[in-house]
């Protein structure tokens, strides 16, 4: 079988061989087996279920949540000569009846399904008579509340299932591999013992940067202009902030479309198709933008705020370069973006155990936006692939040609005022402290006659602040959970105390010049 599925991706596909994970997934299918496929965006999840269907008899069901990749997926396999069709709310009434009745007549391999679709009696009256031996489902992690897009309509799958006369086997894919999401996706969905694949989350061919204290909009504008021939995505968190940077970028002449949920279903589809067919360079957006893209020849990915977390950045960022062509996610950090997270997890209506959760996860992402650690090997330990820290050589921190500087005695400054301010304050607070700045706080509790108040008077209190949220970043300091973190010490903070370790920081060994002379 395994022979053939082989075959099938040279003779089909055109491929000469499959991707790690690729096979592993198609034999724990092909062998009855429930599988669950933890791949990153790009990892070339299709083919694990598309095989399987041309080899089993009968029409292999796909729920998919995005109608615009049903098409796509759809156009695709019948250029390769493979019979497929897709039902959702985009079809009339009559186009919807006649595609049942060909299915029901055995005329596809694949048919694609909005998960709506499955609580329609229509479609219900369809399994009765379509043997059906696979149920693959992509992006299984929408089923769980710990993912980042739950939908409702996931959860009419396992009924579903018990309804087939014959169960089929099913295959779960997502991009998302935490682990209550996998629990969640193998309990909720009903998966039976799932063989379980997850692939390499290294995307070689990505340069990974994080750059603080830039003048966002100028590096935008300048990277697209030094990029003209490239299709890019821009990534913002704000709608209003979409609707600027793409105004702004149009005025300067370049083809940018922009993608929000505050636009209507038409503009947002133009868009869209504009940037599938290359009219469209450079496409600004929220993160409602790009579930189920696939376009292979992006370029660039640039946040131009730091997302809620690495999972979600991760997912954006790797829609770079699926071609296998290089491609560069930059990370645009502001402080000011850990303000706006929060916001939005203190008004999200969520359980409180789940906001602590996101702000664990939060926390996460702004410590990679901190790190000087290789920013590669931070995202693989991030999703549980590597245990040691490792030196990719193409990304922000490897290629930094700044100078280690020993900053033992910043540090023990920081964590001694820290620990004389009993550990139970922010890092604004701390800051201030070390500064010696005068305000109303700091004469409350008496902080201006610690012995560190104003220790480090020389240095500004965002560079004592950064200085701070690095410190975290690399497990010297802990920060608490909340809308109003506390930071106190770690373990490791211990031992630099006491004289008995060394802290290590890169700093720029000369200025570096950015776009609009702004510098870093
Ligand atoms: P995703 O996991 O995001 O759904 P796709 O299935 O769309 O990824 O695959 C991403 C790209 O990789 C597609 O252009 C696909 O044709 C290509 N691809 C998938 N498998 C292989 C392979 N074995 N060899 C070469 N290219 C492949
Ligand atoms: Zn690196």
């Amino acid at each position: 079988m395994l022979q053939a599925a082989r075959q099938m991706l040279q003779d089909v596909y055109g491929y000469p061989k499959f991707r790690t994970g690729q096979e592993n997934m198609i034999e724990t299918i092909l062998s009855g087996r429930d599988a669950l496929g933890i791949m990153p965006t790009g990892g070339g999840k299709s083919i694990c279920y598309q095989i399987p269907a041309l080899l089993l008899p009968g029409t292999t069901i796909v729920i998919s949540p995005l109608i615009s990749l049903m098409k796509d997926q759809v156009d695709a396999l019948a250029t390769l000569g493979i019979s497929a069709a897709y039902i959702n709310s985009s079809l009339t009434g009559s186009e919807t009846m006649q595609r049942l009745r060909s299915a029901a007549n055995g005329e596809y391999k694949l048919l694609y399904v909005a998960p709506e679709r499955l609580e329609t009696d229509s479609f219900r009256s369809l399994l009765e008579v379509m043997p059906v031996p696979l149920l693959a489902i992509d992006e299984a992690h929408c089923v769980s509340q710990w993912g980042h897009d739950f939908r409702t309509s996931y959860t009419a799958i396992a009924p579903l299932l018990r309804q087939f006369p014959k169960r089929p086997v099913v295959a779960a894919f997502t991009a998302t591999a935490t682990e209550e999401v996998k629990k969640d996706m193998v309990r909720l969905l009903e998966l039976r013992d799932p063989g379980v694949t997850i692939t390499g989350f290294d995307r070689e061919n990505l340069t990974l940067s994080v750059l603080r204290g830039v003048n966002k909009r100028d590096y935008v504008v300048q990277y697209v202009r030094d990029h003209p021939e490239e299709a890019g995505i821009i990534y913002a968190s704000t709608r209003k902030d979409v609707d600027e940077l793409s105004a702004f970028l149009q005025k300067q002449g370049v083809a940018a479309g922009k993608y929000h949920a505050g636009l209507t279903d038409d503009e947002r589809q133009q868009c869209q198709d504009g940037f599938l067919r290359d009219d469209i360079r450079v496409m600004v957006a929220t993160n409602a933008f790009g579930m189920g893209i696939d376009k292979s020849n992006v370029r660039y990915v640039l946040h131009y705020n730091m997302p809620k977390n690495m999972e979600a950045y991760y997912q954006e960022a790797g829609r770079a370069g699926r071609d296998g062509e290089p491609g560069t996610c930059v990370l645009l950090f502001s402080p000011q973006d850990i303000q706006t997270q929060k916001f939005l997890i203190e008004q999200s209506v969520s359980s409180p155990e789940r906001k602590t959760a996101d702000y664990k996860k939060l926390q996460a992402m702004a410590d990679y936006c901190h790190t000087q650690q290789c920013l590669r090997s931070a995202i693989l330990r991030y999703f549980g692939e590597l245990d040691a820290d490792s030196h990719c050589g193409n990304c922000s921190s490897c290629n930094d040609d700044s100078e280690l500087v020993d900053v033992t005695v910043e540090a023990q400054k920081v964590f001694s005022c820290i620990k004389r301010m009993s550990e139970r304050f922010g890092a604004t607070l701390v800051s201030q402290v070390l500064k010696g700045s005068r305000n109303k706080r700091i004469a409350e509790f008496g902080f201006e006659r610690l012995p560190t108040y104003g220790v480090m008077s020389n240095y500004t209190e965002k560079a004592i602040s950064d200085l701070i949220h690095s410190f975290v970043a690399e497990g010297y300091l802990a920060l608490s959970e909340g809308q109003y973190p506390v930071v106190s010490l770690q373990q490791p903070a211990g031992a630099v105390l006491r004289g008995q370790a060394q802290v290590m920081r890169k700093l720029p060994k000369r200025k570096q010049v950015v776009s609009g002379g702004d510098e870093l």
